[in-house]
């Protein structure tokens, strides 16, 4: 609820109430679900504040909170300064002299605090609105050294701003009472630390469809949407907000209508999950007696329990470059080795597929140093990216093989696009077997090897590669945005990117029945398989094994329990003839709607 003046907005004593009206915005559904809750407003770059009135009882607590955020930013500058005068000496601690004195100045702080006290302005609008004015001075004056105490006096500003919204980005896994989450972005190993505990949602300005951000929002089981466009001037921390998962909207300041009506879907969608919990010990199995295999996709060792609780046969996708993200140093073969033991023995004979470094286009540590990576998902990233760094890659492959001593390891390469790399890729393998015999390890030397099949040319391929792999796995993530020339995380194109699509169908029927006819085993572990619309299209067109993210597994398994497989092939035949996204998806969600009626579409 705001507090908005009358008519003369900096000088009235008289004020009146004002409901925020409510609104409604359009983003990308990424993880289904609804959210009702408080928002937590992470800042970008640049806080942006908006224009906030505080209640008039407000005014001397809220003076408060400016003291105390004065003081921390006042303290830390101070640590700093000790810091640096230590390791540089005290000429260049001097910079962070010139950033106290500002901070202890008599009359910022008179200016501040009069902003509040009398025009009812909320701190962080008051500091913002100093400080850019004081900012705005020097950038006007000619010269570096100006321009410099410009910055400055913006670092200042965010220093401040950073201590009253009492929450820094590096402390989102600190978050201890329930919110959604609301930023500009995050990066993946960003949303990897939120405890979903407390975040019962998340919603982002950017990101696209099937980001890694994305991915892992899902895989923490709460609801998301991304892609949303600028609105974090609209909100305040502390505002209700409703995330609606399913259909990729957030409602901002819902009226009591709204709210009941999202309260009522939560209370259904619970009673879904429920009565889908029931089918936990019962096999994935077609009504005319087909066996599917379902299998989950991880991200980290901690996620095996999920796959668990919801009875998947195994894990069909182990992303282990989220090892490396959100870590200074690479990983050693140690702590490669105690990640891999620790999945193994959890699964307990199981089988476990596990994808080596897919680094790079996303999932990045730092930026690229490099100029000409100007288009990283078309750069040296994942199988590419581990061939020009065989050490990197051998440490992996050792803990890998030690791992495969303890359970029903299976190794998989990703984004291989010509039979050459797979071969070398093989070739890197065979050497660090030949290490560990040497040394006396014991590892599995039989184990499986596999590739992801996300790039057109190895769909193209297939028939060449069925005589060389053990076994495959669809990533449409990659190989509906290679297909469709359609960036996976990019907002602005995200309505073009769809599994609905002929053409995305036909590389995915050649991969199936290219595998099938040789019979050599073949699995999808990229978003489409954890659709329900998409099950019986792809039940149709031959593919038996599914690997999703540990959330659908019950939803999966609750389409295959009923359908008939021939009626799976007539949905997919029509699918198939169609020309358009709009048509296919309104034929399948018809089709769903047939069999799994309580699913939300
Ligand atoms: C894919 O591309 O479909 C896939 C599963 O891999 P990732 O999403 O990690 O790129
Ligand atoms: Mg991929």
């Amino acid at each position: 609820m705001d507090i908005a003046p009358d008519a003369d907005p900096a000088g009235s004593r008289f004020w009146r109430r004002i409901e925020a009206a409510m609104e409604r915005l359009q983003g990308i559904a990424v993880s289904p679900g609804i959210a009702i809750g408080e928002a937590l407003v992470l800042g970008n770059e640049g806080f942006r504040i908006p224009r906030r009135f505080l209640p008039r009882d407000a005014v001397e607590e809220e003076l408060d909170r400016l003291q105390l955020a004065f003081a921390a930013a006042i303290a830390e500058v101070e640590h700093n300064r000790e810091r640096v005068a230590e390791q540089l000496g005290d000429d260049y601690a001097a910079i962070f002299s010139a950033h106290l004195q500002m901070l202890r100045d008599k009359r910022l702080h008179e200016e501040i605090e009069e902003m509040i006290r009398e025009r009812h302005y909320s701190p962080e609008y008051s500091v913002s609105r100093a400080l850019r004015r004081y900012a705005k001075v020097f950038q006007t004056l000619e010269g570096q050294y100006m321009a410099e105490r410009a910055n400055d006096i913006f670092d200042i500003e965010k220093r401040l701003l950073r201590n009253l919204l009492g929450l820094r980005r590096e402390e989102l896994s600190q978050i201890t009472s329930p919110v959604l989450v609301l930023a500009h972005n995050l990066t993946p190993s960003e949303t990897a630390r939120l405890n979903p505990r407390f975040v019962l949602g998340m919603v982002t300005e950017a990101g696209g469809p099937v980001s890694h951000t994305a991915i892992v929002a899902e895989g923490l089981g709460i609801p998301a949407v991304v892609g949303v466009g600028s609105f974090l001037t609209d909100i305040s921390g502390g505002d209700t907000v409703i995330i609606d998962g399913d259909q990729g909207q957030i409602i901002l300041h819902p009226d009591e209508e709204t709210l009941a009506h999202y309260r009522h879907e939560v209370e259904e969608q619970r009673t879904l999950a429920t009565k889908l919990e029931s089918l936990r010990e019962l096999p994935a199995e077609t009504a005319d007696g087909k066996r599917i295999q379902l299998l989950g996709n991880i991200e980290f060792p901690h996620e095996v329990k999920q796959c668990q609780e919801r009875g998947a046969d195994g894990i069909g996708l182990y992303r282990t470059e989220f090892l490396y993200l959100g870590v200074d140093d690479d990983p050693s073969e140690e702590t490669h080795y105690e990640a891999y033991a620790s999945v193994a023995n959890a699964m307990q004979g199981l089988p476990i597929v596990m994808r080596t470094l897919d680094l790079g286009a996303d999932k990045m540590r730092t930026l690229p140093d490099s100029e000409d990576e100007r288009n990283p998902v078309l750069g040296l990233r994942s199988i590419r990216l581990t061939l020009r760094n065989r050490d990197l890659f051998r440490v992996q492959l050792r803990a890998i093989l030690r791992a495969s001593a303890l359970g029903d390891i299976r190794i998989m390469f990703p984004l291989v696009s010509t039979l050459i790399e797979f071969r070398q890729a093989k070739m890197v393998l065979a050497d660090a077997m030949e290490d560990l015999e040497e040394a006396g390890i014991a590892f599995n030397r039989d184990v499986p090897v596999g590739m992801m099949v996300e790039v057109p040319s190895a769909v193209m391929l297939m028939d060449r590669f069925v005589e060389e792999v053990d076994f495959f796995s669809i990533g449409t993530n990659d190989l509906i945005q290679y297909c469709l020339a359609v960036d996976r995380g990019n907002k602005d194109v995200a309505s073009m990117y769809t599994a609905a699509d002929p053409a995305v169908f036909r590389f995915v029927k050649m991969a199936i029945s290219t595998a099938n006819e040789h019979n050599v085993p073949i699995s999808m572990c990229g978003q489409m398989s954890g659709n329900p619309l998409y099950t019986m299209l792809l039940l149709g067109m031959g593919l038996r094994s599914f690997s999703v993210t540990p959330a659908a597994v019950p939803e999966i398994k609750r389409v295959c329990r009923s359908v008939t497989i021939e009626h799976c092939q007539r949905v997919a035949d029509y699918a198939c003839s169609l020309d358009g996204t709009r048509e296919i998806k309104a034929f399948l969600k018809e089709e769903l709607s047939k069999v799994f009626p309580e699913f939300p579409v």
